[in-house]
């Protein structure tokens, strides 16, 4: 079923799912919870949290598990799964196995230690070894999974942190020939990008984060923001157009027009914008606040929606499109809309 809004039609499940995202919690009654994929973050706004995933009509969704009576609910129908809105049905799920983060990926994080303080973030000081780790991605890739995902903290320096990532990209590419690698990474130079190039990476993530200055130097202020346009370009042109995301984040107090204009100067250089939501647990909330001198508020269904449809329109002006995505969230989709896939 299509809504007319605008001269746009919109999914009715594209908006369910933004309905969901922007709520952001589920109820799930212990019996049926015990039955499901669970994780648990240790590090990011959801760390301490328990998180399950959905699929729904080639849509997918992580919400935050809450025990306290909430607006959304889910409830096992013989065999099947219905979250409820207010005790109505509100859409037929299947739950996602996020044994390995990102349904179909191996997702991991090298390290979770940062040099870095971006307000957003919670790090931890757990270190897993790189063998436990390679062993755990082997594994997983074995069973005939083909993508792999790293991420990891910024540590113990910008050369430091590229030169762990390079060594695991080449421990596995060595074995692993034919299945994607995509990395999001900090670096620091044309050097470092072709290095994890050579090394076999297919996709490469360098987070803007922020869609002005004012606020990147604000909430993030690790590098130059103007230095990370012309890595993203330098990106591009080792990798490819639509080879080279980076995030967006919205809902601190941006203006959309701040927004447009930072996905259309992405796009302009060939990298695929992923716009992100941000999640707010009390403790960043009222450090991100106490930095930016005002308050955040949840971001509506309304606005996340609108902002993907531009989001949509900006990359199909271009021929850009986040279908050919092997790699991290714009091939995972769990935790935004995502043009041409969901909406
Ligand atoms: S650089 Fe990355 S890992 Fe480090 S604090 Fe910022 S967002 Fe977190
Ligand atoms: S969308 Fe990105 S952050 Fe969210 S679960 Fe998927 S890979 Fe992780």
């Amino acid at each position: 079923m299509e809504a007319d809004t605008g001269n746009i039609l919109i999914d009715e499940l594209a908006r369910k799912k933004a309905q969901l995202l922007s709520y952001g919690l589920i109820e799930v009654p212990k019996d049926i919870l015990s039955n499901l994929s669970v994780e648990r973050p240790k590090s990011g706004p959801s760390s301490g949290s328990n998180l399950v995933g959905f699929e729904f009509k080639g849509r997918r969704l992580k919400l935050v598990v809450s025990r306290k009576r909430e607006r959304f609910r889910l409830q096992r129908i013989g065999n099947e799964y219905v979250i409820l809105d207010r005790d109505e049905v509100f859409l037929k799920v299947k739950p996602l196995d996020l044994s390995t983060h990102a349904p179909g990926q191996v997702f991991i994080s090298l390290d979770n230690r940062c040099i870095f303080n971006c307000l957003f973030c919670r790090r931890e000081s757990i270190v897993i070894g790189e063998e436990k780790l390679l062993g755990f991605v082997r594994r997983h890739l074995e069973k005939g999974i083909s993508s792999l995902s790293i991420t990891s903290g910024v540590f113990p320096s910008v050369e430091g942190h590229v030169e762990r990532i390079e060594r695991f990209v080449k421990g596995i590419r060595k074995d692993y020939d034919d299945i994607s690698i995509g990395v999001e990474v900090v670096v620091g130079s044309r050097e470092d990008i072709e290095r994890l190039r050579s090394a076999g990476v297919d996709e490469m993530k360098i987070n803007l984060q922020f869609p002005t200055k004012k606020l990147f130097d604000a909430i993030c202020g690790y590098m130059e923001y103007e230095k990370i346009l012309g890595l993203l370009e330098d990106a591009v042109a080792g990798f490819g157009k639509g080879k080279v995301t980076s995030n967006i984040i919205f809902g601190v107090g941006e203006r959309d027009e701040d927004i447009i204009c930072s996905l259309e100067r992405l796009a302009d250089m060939g990298v695929i914008p992923n716009l992100r939501m941000i999640r707010l647990d009390k403790g960043i909330k009222r450090a991100m606040e106490r930095r930016l001198g005002y308050s955040l508020g949840k971001q509506s269904p309304e606005r996340i929606l609108k902002l993907a449809l531009h989001q949509k329109r900006i990359l199909e002006k271009r021929g850009l499109t986040t279908r050919e995505a092997k790699t991290m969230c714009l091939a995972c989709g769990c935790c935004d809309l995502v043009p041409f896939w969901d909406i």
